[in-house]
């Protein structure tokens, strides 16, 4: 009898530690998954699809500070599942709140029912509004003592409630996502030109030696625009430093919105952008440059200072990689000669230089 009772015992404790190990492993895996991404977004998608696969839910969101010098956290975009209110998505939750707090101190995944019980959160209209959604447990993104973000659950695909062993793995879970989203952040912060949103000039470089390596291993095709505003310096001049960012900005807003999927738009330096576009050949080359260009010669720039409309025109110089080029100097050159001419032949135009075999 005794016998049965200490097998039964150490079956228990066997199946208990393998599935520790079996967790474990899972996270090394998660781990490993998050932390191949510094894009961000791709990154939130990312965390929130692992937590439904894990978690047995259909619905998962996460609260995270818009910027590096945001003071509170609001609804990431790319919530699953839920069905969010206008009211939400706006919501803000001040980083010094009691519910943040919270966390601070005790940074591990909980039962919304148990926080909700807790004196100095029965009150918080936060909590209240994530009941109302349907939120079951809300697990903190801690890293280094400090909660950059709020993970948030909806209930479980079987209705169970969440065990501790589920709500100890999603504490670790979201500990590792907490790391995976400073490092995307920080990347972010080194690549990305704060006022225009467009990629960093070194950036630019890398990415461009890296996709005409691709061109000679694989044949494929590149093109490469440069883009410069004209006159800018009139608008300067004329109205003032401020106006003359609020053009760079609404030139780069334009610029982005007019590119693919994967085409690499960066700031060169100044007023001059530049777009690097993987497989794209010189006509599609011309056709990108077009496109840019009559968009911002049919957008008008509001002064901030005046209200007043301005009109901004930009030239465009294109040329596309050659079998022959070493270098990256060799296509940007051959870009620049090509917005000389553009500069030269009257502004506003878009100007091809594809390199011959002659
Ligand atoms: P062109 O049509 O020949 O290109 O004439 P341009 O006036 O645009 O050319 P130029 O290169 O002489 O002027 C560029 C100006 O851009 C000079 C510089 O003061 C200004 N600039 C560079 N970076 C910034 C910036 O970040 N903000 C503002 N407001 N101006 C900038
Ligand atoms: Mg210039
Ligand atoms: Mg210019």
């Amino acid at each position: 009898m005794l016998k049965k009772v200490d097998d039964y015992l150490n079956n228990e404790i066997l199946e208990h530690y393998e599935k520790k190990i079996y967790d474990q492993k899972q996270l090394i895996e998660i781990s490993k998954a998050l932390n191949s991404t510094l894009d961000y977004s791709a990154l939130i998608d990312s965390i929130l699809n692992t937590c439904l696969a894990q978690m047995h839910t259909l619905n998962a969101a996460i609260f995270l500070a818009p910027d590096v010098d945001a003071n509170y956290f609001q609804l990431d975009p790319s919530y699953k599942g839920f069905d969010f209110s206008d009211e939400h998505i706006k919501l803000k939750i001040p980083t010094d709140s009691t519910f943040v707090q919270f966390f601070e101190e005790k940074p591990k995944a909980i039962d919304l029912k148990n926080l909700v019980s807790l004196p100095p959160l029965q009150e918080d209209s936060v909590l209240s509004m994530l009941k109302n959604q349907g939120v079951e447990v809300v697990s903190p993104l801690s890293a280094k003592g400090k909660v950059s973000g709020l993970l948030i659950l909806g209930e479980k695909m079987n209705l169970s409630s969440y065990a501790e062993e589920e709500r100890e793995f999603l504490t670790n879970l979201t500990s590792l996502a907490a790391i995976a989203v400073q490092n995307a952040r920080l990347y972010e912060l080194a690549t990305v030109d704060m006022m225009t949103q467009l990629k960093v000039h070194h950036y630019f470089q890398s990415r461009l030696r890296e996709e005409m390596d691709r061109c000679r291993k694989k044949g494929t095709k590149l093109a490469l625009l440069f883009t410069d505003v004209d006159k800018f310096k009139n608008f300067n001049d004329t109205y003032g430093h401020q106006a003359g960012d609020a053009v760079l900005i609404e030139v780069a807003r334009k610029v982005m919105e007019c590119c693919r999927k994967n085409d690499i738009a960066a700031r060169y330096g100044g007023e001059e952008f530049c777009v690097v576009m993987p497989g794209a050949g010189i006509d599609e080359g011309y056709q990108m440059g077009e496109k840019i260009r009559t968009a911002i010669e049919k957008h008008r720039v509001i002064n901030p200072n005046t209200g007043e409309e301005l009109k901004v025109t930009i030239s465009v110089g294109v040329t596309e990689f050659h079998i022959s080029d070493k270098h990256n100097k060799e296509m940007i050159e051959r870009s620049d000669q090509a917005l000389y001419k553009a500069k030269h032949g009257g502004r506003n135009q878009t100007v091809n230089n594809p390199k011959t075999d002659a």
